[in-house]
């Protein structure tokens, strides 16, 4: 087996891992998991692979400034809601805001493409 197919099998384990998921996870977690399905795999595989998968569009990184990334399997533009006493992440099923693009290029006259928004608070699990 060429290493081109080993990289394709252990691609698509992460990519079923996370869209297996509605946590958001971090690669660690992802790590963990994949060794149930692939026990040779390493962090470092990991971490190239989602890598790979975030430049093909088919995962999200998420980084809140907390030292680590989290990942979403959901490639869609949608909002995040960050628990700020645990740390989850969850989404935000509500429609995208187009308005703030348009907003944001009449300020600065630059071309938006699009824009990230993460709500902070405290989950229901907390409260
Ligand atoms: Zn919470
Ligand atoms: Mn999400």
């Amino acid at each position: 087996m060429g290493t081109t197919t080993r990289m394709t099998r252990q691609k698509k384990a992460i990519l079923e891992i996370l869209c297996g998921t509605k946590a958001h996870p971090p690669a660690d977690w992802i790590y963990e998991q994949a060794r149930k399905k692939l026990p040779d795999i390493s962090l470092g595989t990991v971490y190239r692979n989602l890598k790979l998968l975030k430049y093909n569009g088919q995962i999200i990184e998420l980084n809140y400034g907390s030292g680590y990334s989290r990942y979403d399997g959901n490639s869609n533009e949608h909002y995040h809601f960050v628990c700020e006493k645990c740390g989850q992440v969850f989404d935000v099923n509500m429609p995208l805001q187009k308005k703030v693009d348009e907003m944001a290029t009449k300020v600065t006259g630059f071309e938006v493409l699009g824009h990230r928004m993460e709500f902070y608070g405290i989950c229901n699990e907390c409260k």
